[in-house]
């Protein structure tokens, strides 16, 4: 196999560099600017709390109209993301380094003592890369922890649609992509709809700001999770209309769960004697859910989310493993992360936690797990 054309596709050029910067600058400054909802954060060890102005919705619907009337005026071409898929990656995958180095220098040299900014290092180099050094770094004001996460989630959606242009373009567009799209497009644009949960999620609260999380949000969202959709351009997938049935039926069931578990809770946290399915919510020693969703099975919103990830590999059918890479990594992450959630809620609530465990003795998969 001649490797010289996929190693000269990986290498960046001027225009993924000059995209990805002007795509940054989009969201530096236009997220600076549009209004939004401004949400205060969790408050940190030293009393503080960030604010979070929460307009990645209407962020994202300005930049999906400059892009069209970009193309309408031939400034931009709708395929350029897909025609140039690997070196924007590979861009992508530089930019992570060298801002996370960047992160690392800046972070040693901190003598900030507040918790958004006071440095963690170990002294380990490696180690303190990968992690990060500060909690909540930030770049002209912004905060760039919420800034690269929506970065990835807004990249992954202009993939999708750079994808679907580009099968429009090569007449090879088919049901299975149409449902691909319009699966992953609802579940983007839910995602930003309630960007405020973002601002109470793990990453966000708990996570410094390293390469894990940069390249996290950055790359392996982006790139890994339209892999799907990359597969779809050069394999032919004809699936029966009763299969196609199947696949929405999973995915609505999926974000039924997944949504309705992630809102209860936070309702929930809001208000905890807000009502939950229309009756008063079942509550152990005032802190824990266990209505609704939540008295289901602990962690039903993780069932949702991977029927909803299954729901984006099922268009392309089974002939290939390689679309089923985004729910097969999104299974072990979550049974891994309920593990430590599990853990972690156990120290923190002690004995309320036995009793919640007691009453909802699943986790994630009711009756089997
Ligand atoms: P959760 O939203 O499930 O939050 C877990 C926390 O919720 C616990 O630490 C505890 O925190 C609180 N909690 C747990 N049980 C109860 C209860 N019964 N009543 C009240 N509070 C409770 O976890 P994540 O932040 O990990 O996930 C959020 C969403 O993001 C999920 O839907 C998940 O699927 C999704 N996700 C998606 C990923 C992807 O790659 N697609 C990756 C990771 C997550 P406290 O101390 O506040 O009480």
């Amino acid at each position: 196999m001649d490797v010289n054309p996929l190693v000269n596709s990986l290498i960046p050029s001027s225009i993924s560099v000059g995209l990805l910067l002007s795509f940054f600058t989009y969201l530096a400054v236009a997220g600076s600017i549009l209004p939004g909802k401004i949400v205060p954060g969790v408050t940190l060890t030293d009393g503080t709390r960030l604010h979070y102005r929460c307009n990645g919705l209407l962020l994202l619907l300005v930049l999906i109209a400059l892009l069209g009337i970009g193309t309408q005026l031939d400034i931009v071409s709708p395929t350029i993301i897909a025609d140039r898929g690997l070196e924007l990656l590979s861009t992508t995958f530089v930019f992570s380094v060298l801002v996370t180095l960047l992160l690392y220098v800046v972070g040693c040299k901190s003598s900030d003592q507040n918790s958004s900014l006071k440095p963690h290092g170990t002294g380990n180099l490696i180690h303190d890369w990968w992690f990060g050094i500060q909690l909540n770094p930030q770049f002209f004001g912004i905060d760039l922890k919420f800034f690269f996460v929506r970065a990835g989630m807004m990249g992954w959606l202009l993939i999708n649609l750079s994808i679907l242009l580009k099968a429009l373009k090569d007449s090879n567009l088919t049901q299975s992509m149409i449902l691909y799209q319009i699966f992953c497009t609802l579940y983007i644009i839910d995602y930003f709809f309630y960007e405020e949960f973002m601002t109470s999620t793990w990453d966000i609260i708990a996570e410094r700001l390293g390469f894990m999380l940069v390249f996290g949000d950055l790359v392996w969202i982006p790139y890994t999770f339209s892999i799907q959709g990359w597969w779809l351009l050069h394999n032919k997938v004809e699936l029966t209309t009763a299969a196609n049935v199947a696949n929405c039926l999973v995915f609505f069931i999926g974000y039924v769960v997944f949504r309705g578990a992630n809102k209860q809770k936070h309702v929930f946290k809001k208000d905890p004697k807000a009502p939950i399915w229309g009756r008063p919510p079942k509550v152990i020693g005032g802190k824990l859910l266990a209505s609704g969703y939540w008295g289901i099975a602990r962690h039903s919103n993780y069932l949702g989310d991977l029927l909803v990830a299954l729901s984006f590999s099922l268009p392309c059918g089974i002939s290939s493993p390689i679309p089923y890479f985004y729910p097969v990594y999104l299974l072990i992450l979550l049974v891994w992360r309920e593990r430590r959630d599990e853990a972690r809620c156990a120290q923190k609530y002690k004995e309320i936690w036995n009793e919640y465990c007691n009453l909802v003795p699943w986790r994630i998969l009711p009756y089997v797990y």
